[in-house]
């Protein structure tokens, strides 16, 4: 962890979850020679699928290139959703209507199951059903956005209503937006307590976890799987990959269909609870409807704001992405204006080019990864069932089974064209929000 000054103050560059969290427990410093399943990263989805294959006997473990957690799971906002970004309109028409309610279902039972996994596991990680508001940009983006919680409530059967904008103080301390959806399912956790429950788990299931362990080639053989990494060579019958957006050359058929994207979060200090109130009178996390999406909550004890998104085309370093966060959230919320922010961080999430999660088996590699930047309830899910798939039960059967996995000519990991990208959508966002505030 380093301190980084932010307008002049102290501001730590690292995941505020993380002032609150166990140390490690002590871990093994080598790995294993000879497994029965290794996994190659130490997030949700690795360790979701080592808790299940070593609960069912087999000798497991999972090797991280930093420490256990580093990547997204111990650095994200915490904020619990479907996961499923393609409406099942758009489903609809690639895969037709059976397979797209079966894709979409898999967002809903996601959602739910973690909400049973969590207490059923006594894990304490602040899980609460919060729900979310889910904010309009403009007028425009609102009339969409009821008419999708009607639909979404009529033909998925997903708890959604519409709060329009002159009763949105009940739910939001803002007058930006022009009304809003409420997701009563949606929940909220502290990411790094999961993370720590999960490890916890997994040790008890006897998963061997070695972090500062690189995976640096997989090759297959007749007998299964050798591995070189950076503390030595393993033999493996199964093959475990969990690296979403850190996801590199070591898998490059993967590496062409993951597109790692910097997300930025900061916290602020704390703050009267009194103003926490009015800013999150329910207590939901919250998100809205612009293109490059903001994120936010109260934190679990209701004392600080923490807010998220991404505020450059290019990735920037926290010293430079915490101002540019603060600045936009005092423009939603400029009640903040007077606070200092503490932590300033981010992680690389993996988008996919038809923003899908995507899990299967490549040359006898299981993988699930391409999250798009909500994989707290998928990537749990995901890693769970593929642990259940190399015991060989049916459960790990997932929709997103045999899916083709798209990417791109010419495409090899480094994503060239998303400064471009964000800068046109940023843009947008920025000019759809100026006239719909002149307009109202
Ligand atoms: C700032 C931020 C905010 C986010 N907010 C939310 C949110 O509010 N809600 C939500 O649902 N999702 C959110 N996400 C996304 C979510 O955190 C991720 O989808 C999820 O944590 C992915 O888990 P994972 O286990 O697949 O990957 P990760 O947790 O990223 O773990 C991958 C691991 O693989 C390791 N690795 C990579 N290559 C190798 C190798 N060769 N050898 C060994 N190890 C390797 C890395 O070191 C890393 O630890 C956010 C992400 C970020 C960065």
């Amino acid at each position: 962890m380093a301190v980084i000054e932010v307008f002049g103050k102290e501001c730590k560059d690292s995941s505020f979850w993380l002032d609150d969290v166990p140390a490690l427990p002590e871990l093994p410093s080598v790995p294993l020679e000879d497994v029965d399943v290794a996994i190659v990263g130490s997030g949700y989805t690795g360790m979701h699928a080592a808790i299940e294959t070593a609960r069912a006997g087999r000798k497991t473990m999972v090797l991280d290139a930093q420490e256990p957690g580093w990547g997204c799971s111990t650095r994200n906002g915490g904020q619990i959703s479907t996961s499923i970004k393609p409406s099942l309109e758009k489903l609809t028409a690639k895969y037709g209507a059976t397979r797209a309610r079966a894709i979409r279902k898999e967002g809903e039972a996601a959602l739910e199951w973690i909400g049973d996994f969590v207490p059923s596991e006594g894990l304490e990680c602040d899980f609460l059903r919060s729900g979310r508001y889910h904010a309009a940009h403009t007028p425009a983006h609102y009339e969409e956005i009821a008419r999708g919680a009607e639909t979404l409530s009529r033909a998925e059967g997903i708890e959604a209503f519409a709060v329009p904008r002159h009763e949105q103080r009940s739910e939001l301390g803002s007058d930006t937006y022009h009304g809003g959806v409420v997701f009563p399912r949606h929940a909220s956790i502290n990411p790094a307590k999961y993370h720590r429950g999960l490890l916890t788990l997994a040790q008890l299931a006897g998963v061997h976890v070695v972090g500062h362990c690189a995976v640096t080639v997989i090759k297959r053989d007749a007998v299964g799987f050798l591995l070189s990494t950076a503390k030595g060579q393993v033999r493996a019958r199964d093959v475990i990959v969990a690296t979403n957006g850190y996801t590199g050359g070591v898998t490059p058929w993967l590496q062409r269909r993951v597109i790692p994207i910097g997300s930025y979060v900061i916290a602020t200090e704390p703050l009267p609870k009194a103003l926490v109130c009015e800013l999150f009178p329910t207590s939901r996390i919250a998100s809205d409807t612009r293109k490059v999406v903001y994120y936010y909550r109260p934190s679990p004890d209701g004392t600080r704001v923490l807010f998220g998104g991404r505020v450059s085309a290019n990735e920037a370093d926290t010293a430079i992405s915490g101002p540019k966060l603060f600045a936009d959230m005092c423009q939603i919320f400029p009640q903040l204006a007077p606070y200092a922010i503490t932590h300033s961080w981010s992680g690389q999430v993996a988008y996919t080019f038809d923003e899908l999660a995507h899990t299967g088996v490549h040359e006898g590699v299981h993988y699930a990864m391409g999250y798009c930047g909500a994989g707290v309830s998928m990537a749990s899910y995901l890693g769970k069932r593929m642990g259940q798939k190399v015991l060989g039960r049916p459960e790990g059967t997932t929709a997103f089974d045999g899916l083709t996995h798209p990417t791109r000519p010419f495409y090899t990991g480094n994503p060239w064209f998303l400064p471009a990208t964000v800068a046109w959508y940023r843009r947008q966002d920025r000019i759809e929000s100026e006239r719909a505030a002149a307009s109202s």
